[in-house]
């Protein structure tokens, strides 16, 4: 994995916005290869986030989008204890099914805390390269388009119901 100081502010920034319980926690990021577009590793309390050196050439919301998707992971992995996270990866490499539960609901986060719109713009820029993302990478486009019109549509509301 190499390191990269634009990763890392962007990582930070994400960190210091939405994600406070990782505040405290060792998590470090940078490009590397492999299948995935980007995914995160753990051992012992170091989380690491490897971004795939295809998304070199995306912009700051594009990685925004997916290192948003890795800090939900590892911020629920983190609030399961040692015995239960060891089985919860058990299940997430062995069952389709799971793997496809915890990516959706992954998603679902990642909207709730308002990076709808780069997670969409990840999803297209994604196409671009030809990688295709299916049920088990998480909600399609079309789903998380709607996901995020109805947050939209919400928060305004919520912000109306004030007055
Ligand atoms: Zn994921």
């Amino acid at each position: 994995m190499s390191p990269d100081t634009g990763l890392n502010q962007v990582l930070r920034k994400l960190i210091r916005r939405s994600f406070p319980r990782l505040r405290q926690r060792i998590v470090t990021i940078g490009w590397g290869g492999g299948e995935e577009l980007l995914y995160y590793m753990a051992h012992a309390d170091r989380n690491m986030i490897v971004v795939n050196n295809w998304l070199r050439g995306a912009n700051r919301r594009v990685l925004e989008g997916g290192i948003a998707h890795e800090l939900c992971h590892i911020d629920a992995d983190l609030r399961l204890g040692v015995f239960q996270r060891q089985l919860a990866w058990e299940r997430y490499s062995q069952s389709r099914w799971y793997r496809m539960r915890e990516e959706r609901s992954t998603e679902r986060r990642v909207i709730e805390l308002g990076y709808g719109e780069c997670l969409l713009e990840l999803i297209r820029f994604a196409r671009r390269l030809g990688y295709s993302f299916g049920r088990e990478h998480g909600l399609l486009y079309a789903e998380a388009l709607r996901a995020e019109a109805l947050r939209a549509s919400s928060s305004r509301m919520a912000v109306a119901n004030r007055y």
